[in-house]
């Protein structure tokens, strides 16, 4: 049957969602069953253990949160923090802007740390604030910050943390599955992220890991978490191996199957391989951009493989550039966003999107439309 709407394919280079293999499509096929099926809890159960890998952490509480990376967000801040309670947190770009709206909405005073886009927070500034507000219940940061290309350190923030009562919160949702996250290593405590980036899976789940101590935080509350869906408690009933598996809401079972075989893709791969690959393909595409104009929005050292950031030459007008590129060339990429509207692109090279036959397509693209 000829569908009412039909879609054509893109090629998705932009800052998620990245293109999905046919393994993935075909997983979400598979028949739909019921979220208390032991065939599904068997399936959920694998996901959580292949995301603890990937996460880096040994934390019990890893699982897929019903939403997009924003619901893991809002997750995170609804679960942990307290009306009244101060939040630290990093902003620059987009998505630390957000953890700060998401914090104030929960009722913390939020202590913002603020760094120009396209460069990284100092840490030294991080744990500054945190010497300045000891009494902090969570420090938050953007690993990948997704609107600036920026890969923000995160080791010398959890170190310093790791003696204080003070809970370590990282955005990871373009991160996992692109560039190592190492939660344990680097003594972060919740990190969430979302299926449709650096994983290759559709958008609807949205991974998060709780470590023991948040898990004990949460436990501790005083006032409940002001989100039922999003309380972890009541999720830890129901995702928890050896929990009660108590009903809380119907999974998203067919997203399931889609998250399994990205993981099972991934695993297959190696995450080594898989890091390497981002890393090289991403290396190249920046080079090449370069050669052709383009001059890098992310500071130098930091800049994330999957997600390239950059202005487009002198004398260009980038609107009408990716429209042409996406009607023309049949190829996605981003724009700017806040001050960098109008004056980047932004192109992923994520999960199965990261080839060098992917790289090639667009630079021939690219070719075309600057000619
Ligand atoms: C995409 C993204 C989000 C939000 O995820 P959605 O899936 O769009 O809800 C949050 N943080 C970062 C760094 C992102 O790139």
């Amino acid at each position: 049957m000829t569908p009412l709407f039909p879609v054509r394919p893109r090629l998705l280079l932009g800052p998620g969602p990245s293109p999905v293999h046919d393994r993935i499509l075909e997983a979400l096929g598979r028949p739909t069953i019921g979220h208390l099926d032991p065939q599904f809890l068997a399936i959920m159960d694998d996901v959580n253990a292949r995301l603890r890998r990937l996460f880096g952490t040994e934390n019990t509480l890893t699982f897929p949160v019903s939403g997009t990376g924003s619901a893991a967000q809002e997750a995170a801040m609804a679960n942990l923090l307290e009306p009244g309670d101060t939040a630290i947190v990093g902003i620059n770009g987009v998505f630390g802007g957000r953890l700060k709206e998401m914090a104030a909405r929960m009722g913390a005073q939020v202590v913002s740390v603020e760094a120009e886009w396209g460069r990284i927070i100092d840490p030294e500034q991080m744990i500054q604030a945190h010497r300045k507000h000891p009494e902090a219940r969570l420090v938050a940061i953007v690993h990948a910050e997704t609107s600036t290309g920026v890969h923000q350190p995160l080791a010398d923030i959890g170190r310093h943390l790791a003696d204080s009562d003070t809970l370590f919160v990282v955005d990871t949702v373009t991160s996992l599955g692109g560039v190592p996250t190492e939660l344990d290593a680097n003594g972060v405590d919740v990190a969430y992220s979302g299926t449709q980036k650096c994983l290759g899976v559709p958008p609807g789940l949205a991974p998060i890991s709780f470590s023991p101590r948040a898990v004990e935080r949460i436990r501790t509350r005083s006032v409940p978490c002001q989100s039922w869906y999003l309380d972890a408690g009541l999720l830890a009933d129901y995702v928890g191996e050896g929990a009660q598996r108590k009903y809380h809401h119907t999974a998203p079972i067919n997203m399931m199957y889609a998250l399994h075989e990205g993981l099972l893709m991934a695993d297959e791969e190696g995450l080594d391989a898989r890091f390497e690959r981002h890393a090289e393909v991403g290396g190249r595409l920046q080079t090449e951009v370069e050669a052709r104009g383009f001059s890098m929005f992310a500071q130098e050292g930091y800049r994330l493989p999957q997600l390239t950031a950059a202005r487009l030459p002198e004398g260009t007008v980038e609107g009408p550039l990716r429209k042409a590129l996406l009607e023309d060339h049949g190829i996605e990429v981003g724009g700017g966003l806040g001050p960098a509207a109008g004056a980047i692109w932004r192109v992923g090279l994520m999960g199965s999107g990261a080839t060098h036959e992917n790289v090639d397509r667009l630079l021939a693209a690219i070719d075309t439309l600057l000619a």
